[in-house]
């Protein structure tokens, strides 16, 4: 239906479908000058000696994740309220992954849900920057400094996200960014790691190719998790607009926080301080405990507009229960903010009157 409204598209222009079929002419299809092109594009715009590219975002995690060192019977402190990826690429090494809470009105995990749960078996941990929110980097920053444990950011969600005045993507150990197509920067399927330890990036290219030092000399169990050159294509074209989509991104945030601002029963992201671009990956609006999320989100979709539920926490995935024996209750925070939050449309491409639909729906609906 020519009205429909998504709650996040991929947003392709003429010149990404011009340097994917440039690239595919080129004959050189993988591994080529156009990954390390994106690679020292994205070590350049975040700030970083080094961004290593993979296939996806889930296996730049697994490969940071061991990368730091982590194995079997190590532990690595996740949030229960992120994506499946995070806490699986801990179970990929036979580590465990510990879950932790969130904070209610960031959703972010702080220290302060993690120190309780570090033991000697603790490795890494794990924050993830939700919904594109830069954690709050000074204090985990301190924290892995007090405890002498690296800290892996999850930044899936954060390319083009500003901690004060620095982009995510060196501000601690490592960083894992995703680029799937609802991503703020996609190259269909994709991942970054970004880190400033030589070791951990020499650790990362040769596990992802294979295991390889050089060509078929293979020192080590690793995987084909390799990016191709057509995916970098257009991660070449997307990074070089991700400026752009960051200000459009702010337009449309700023649009719903002034229309919805007073709206009853709904609560706005809130941004603190040193939040000083968060990527909008996903416009979460927060629902009041009266309101029935799946009611809500019905109406909606009658009126041709799409939202989309929060990753289910970790602790409620039928396999992580299985598995571990967590019930929902075990954390009551990230459980009950999951059943809250709806994400309404944040595309790059919606227009004025597509935005002023959503503002109207939404208040029809409640
Ligand atoms: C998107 C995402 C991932 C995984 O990325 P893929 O590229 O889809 O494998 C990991 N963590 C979070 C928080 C994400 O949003």
């Amino acid at each position: 239906m020519s009205d429909f409204i998504p709650v996040a598209e991929p947003y392709i222009l003429e010149e990404d479908a011009k340097a994917v079929y440039e690239c595919v002419r080129s004959g050189w299809i993988s591994m080529g000058k156009r990954v390390k092109e994106f690679e020292d594009a994205f070590a350049e715009y975040v700030d970083v000696r080094h961004a290593i590219a993979m296939n996806n975002g889930t296996s730049t995690l697994h490969a940071a994740v061991r990368a730091m060192g982590v194995g079997e019977g190590d532990e690595v402190i996740v949030p229960t309220l992120t994506y499946i990826s995070s806490a699986n690429s801990v179970l990929f090494l036979n580590a465990k992954p510990v879950l932790c809470e969130c904070d209610p009105d960031t959703f972010n995990a702080e220290p302060a849900h993690m120190e309780p749960l570090i033991t000697e078996k603790a490795k890494v941990l794990m924050p993830v920057d939700m919904n594109g929110l830069p954690l709050n980097y000074d204090r985990w920053t301190e924290f892995a400094t007090k405890y002498n444990l690296p800290i892996l950011a999850d930044s899936a969600e954060a390319a083009g996200t500003k901690y004060v005045d620095k982009l995510v993507g060196s501000q601690v150990k490592a960083h894992s960014f995703s680029f799937f197509p609802n991503k703020n920067l996609t190259t269909g399927e994709g991942g970054m790691v970004t880190t400033n330890d030589d070791a951990i990036a020499e650790n990362l290219r040769i596990f992802r190719n294979q295991g390889q030092d050089y060509r078929y000399h293979h020192i080590e169990l690793g995987h084909n998790y390799r990016m191709t050159d057509i995916h970098a294509a257009l991660g070449n074209v997307q990074l070089a607009r991700l400026e752009w989509a960051m200000k459009r991104k702010r337009e449309i945030a700023a649009f719903y926080y002034e229309h919805l601002k007073d709206v009853p029963g709904v609560r706005l992201p809130y941004v603190p301080d040193y939040a000083t671009r968060p990527s909008w990956y996903m416009f979460a609006i927060s629902l009041d405990d009266k309101i029935d999320r799946d009611r809500f989100a019905g109406r909606l979709k009658e009126m041709n507009i799409e939202t989309r539920c929060s990753f289910p926490p970790i602790h409620i995935q039928p396999y992580y229960v299985k598995r571990f024996g967590y019930k929902p209750e075990d954390y009551p925070v990230s459980y009950k903010a999951w059943k809250q939050l709806l994400n309404i449309p944040v595309g790059l491409g919606l227009t004025e009157d597509q935005l002023g639909r959503v503002v109207d729906a939404i208040r029809a609906s409640l």
